[in-house]
């Protein structure tokens, strides 16, 4: 038998709401409802709306009548596109085993991560939280198990939990399975539920009961391997996707409270260096660059600019962001965290400015970029801490 995998299943929690409350903090803790784009009706809700009784797929205008105290904002799919990048990074430099499956999920294999963080599995599912709750503000629950079979079916668990963390371990299995009602599965539709219950099968305990050549019969090869997630055995690996990002986003906390421009600048170069790293890794460049900074009471300030040329080198990045961190930087204010989001990856930018490009210039950042990435291939992540940080 291979060796036993640990899978968590990130989830992010009412993720559109959540992205509104990201943007405007003043959504925090308030009855918010996200209407769709197309036909205005509701498809996300704050724990506040669904406490007050709005309805999943409810029709703004019924809504607003009889909830008019709700806030009923329009789906913004490419800000949600942008914060799913960002929840993404976060799980990417976690593990290098990452596989996203919507906008607002992933699967992250946490095998093996226990020894290198030092910690058990549902304390690095704490950690993970954290870490995303810091980093992007937003809020995720995660379920934690040997299959994503049984890791998508604890992060619903875990959805309904203060800690929101669920973890089921395989002396665990069969007693979660007894409690599991088939629809509850991942991957069971209606007409299969339909099909289980003429059968007798309730729960997913009764599912697993059945031999595999039954299930052959009744579903096919699906149904044979539904049953061995079930049982905690993996049967697909988390597929580590390594196209291109089509953003790519480095932000920390400092863990201090500081208004020190210089300090900041030095965070954010860090920043922009990683991510220089990271365009080179993915063998290309950038056009935009846009910088954050987070206040203390996490306001949200952000600024972006289109560079004259695509670049992953970092000082051609450097002088522009320290550019826009001066515009949004205001000494009145502690913050407590900086980052940078390089964008239009892959763009090729207008063709005349190659002209004023000099060839030589470019060959001396190419040679010294190798050479930053080869020092920190053979020593580790952030060794270069380069001269532009004064
Ligand atoms: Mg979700």
């Amino acid at each position: 038998m291979s060796k036993q995998k640990v899978i968590a299943l990130v989830d992010c929690d009412s993720f559109f709401v959540s992205c509104e409350q990201k943007r405007n903090p003043e959504l925090k803790n308030r009855p918010v409802c996200v209407l769709s784009n197309k036909d205005g009706c509701v498809i996300s809700r704050s724990k506040e709306a669904k406490q007050m009784g709005v309805r999943m797929g409810e029709p703004y205008f019924m809504a607003q009548k009889e909830h008019s105290n709700a806030i009923y904002p329009v789906a913004d799919h490419e800000y949600y596109a942008q914060v799913s990048y960002q929840v993404m990074a976060v799980l990417k430099d976690f593990s290098p085993y990452v596989q996203i499956y919507s906008v607002d999920e992933a699967f992250v294999d946490l095998t093996g991560l226990e020894r290198l963080y030092k910690k058990n599995y549902y304390d690095l599912g704490v950690m993970l939280r954290e870490r995303v709750l810091e980093e992007v503000d937003i809020s995720v629950s995660i379920g934690i198990s040997s299959s994503k079979t049984l890791a998508k079916l604890a992060s619903d668990k875990a959805k309904n939990i203060d800690s929101h963390i669920y973890q089921i371990n395989m002396c665990d299995i069969l007693n979660v399975l007894e409690n599991t009602k088939i629809e509850e599965i991942w991957g069971i539709g209606r007409r299969l539920t339909d099909k289980m219950k003429r059968n007798g099968i309730i729960t997913a305990l009764e599912l697993v009961n059945k031999s595999d050549s039954w299930l052959d019969r009744q579903v096919g090869i699906n149904g044979i391997q539904m049953r061995h997630e079930l049982l905690g055995e993996m049967t697909s690996p988390v597929i580590n996707e390594e196209t291109t990002p089509k953003s790519i986003q480095n932000t920390r906390a400092f863990g201090i409270f500081t208004s020190d421009f210089n300090f900041i600048k030095n965070e954010l170069n860090m920043h922009i260096h990683t991510s220089c790293a990271r365009l080179r890794r993915y063998d290309t460049k950038c056009l935009q660059v846009g910088v954050m900074l987070r206040s203390k009471d996490f306001r949200v300030f952000f600024a972006q600019k289109d560079l004259d040329a695509p670049t992953d080198f970092e000082f051609d990045i450097s002088k522009i962001a320290v550019e826009l961190l001066a515009e949004i930087y205001n000494p009145n204010i502690l913050y407590r965290a900086t980052g940078v989001v390089l964008e239009k990856i892959g763009e090729q930018g207008i063709e005349q400015l190659s002209l004023y490009k000099d060839s030589d210039s470019d060959e001396k950042k190419q040679k010294l970029t190798k050479c930053f990435d080869k020092l920190e291939k053979k020593f580790s992540k952030n060794i270069v801490k380069i001269g532009f940080l004064k």
